[in-house]
């Protein structure tokens, strides 16, 4: 399964806001097997949503959108989504009923907008805050608040599967252009994806869905590099 990942917030383009939702979306859904090929930041503004969405849905198994959820003027992210699919916005009557008779919020409370989705979505409930998120055929649309977001996925989280892969990491002391020749004999010998991530060392990460191989081919290149001392 591919899947892409957009988040949505003005002050994430500026770095004032860092963009954990993407990493965490990163890391359980390769916990489930699920290739992300994208994770894309847009601002605040209706086309910009719209126009992601619109072309990842086409080309992803499924698209993830975190953040712009809720009332206030700059929550755009409902309106983007609706358009990239052709809908319109409607007040899910229920989301209103969930968070009246589950959430313990009274109608007086729920701002208008509350319970806004695109017209035929799936309503998932909130069970961290107010803001409902929906699924609009292969989008998921969930809070940018981060533990809403997690509490949500956690709900879908079971529609995002597959291959499961492996992951082994070799660290070596040498310079990462001391290593090229290693590198590209053990892409020769084994089946696997190799990365190669320079920092204080360098860390190459082997990587594919037959574990066999993945440790084999790590063993290989652990036996003929400089080793970190622990
Ligand atoms: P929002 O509902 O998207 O306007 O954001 C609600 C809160 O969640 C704000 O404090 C945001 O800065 C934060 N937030 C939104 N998106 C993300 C993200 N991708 N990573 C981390 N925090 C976020
Ligand atoms: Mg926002």
């Amino acid at each position: 399964m591919r899947v892409a990942v957009v988040t949505v917030g003005d002050e994430l383009l500026v770095g004032e806001t860092v963009d954990t939702n993407a990493a965490w979306l990163g890391e359980r859904l390769r916990d489930r097997g699920v290739t992300v090929e994208r994770m894309t930041t847009v601002p605040d503004r209706t086309a910009d949503i719209a126009r992601v969405v619109n072309e990842y849905h086409a080309d992803y198994d499924a698209v993830v959108v975190t953040g712009g959820l809720g009332p206030t003027h700059d929550d755009v992210t409902v309106e983007g989504v609706a358009a990239a699919f052709g809908r319109d916005v409607v007040r899910s009557e229920e989301a209103i009923e969930w968070l009246t008779e589950q959430g313990g919020y009274s109608h007086e409370e729920l701002a208008d907008g509350t319970g806004e989705v695109p017209e035929g979505s799936r309503v998932l409930p909130n069970h961290e805050g107010v803001a409902p998120g929906c699924v609009v055929e292969n989008c998921y649309v969930l809070p940018g608040v981060p533990a809403e977001m997690k509490r949500m996925f956690a709900e879908v989280a079971e529609e995002f599967a597959g291959e499961q892969r492996h992951v082994v990491t070799v660290d070596a002391t040498e310079p990462e252009s001391a290593l090229l020749d290693r590198m590209a004999t053990v892409r020769q010998l084994f089946p696997v994806t190799v990365g190669s991530y320079p920092g204080e060392h360098v860390t190459v990460r082997f990587e594919g869905t037959d574990t066999e191989a993945v440790e084999e081919a790590a063993t290989w290149l652990r036996e003929r590099v400089d080793p970190v001392e622990e």
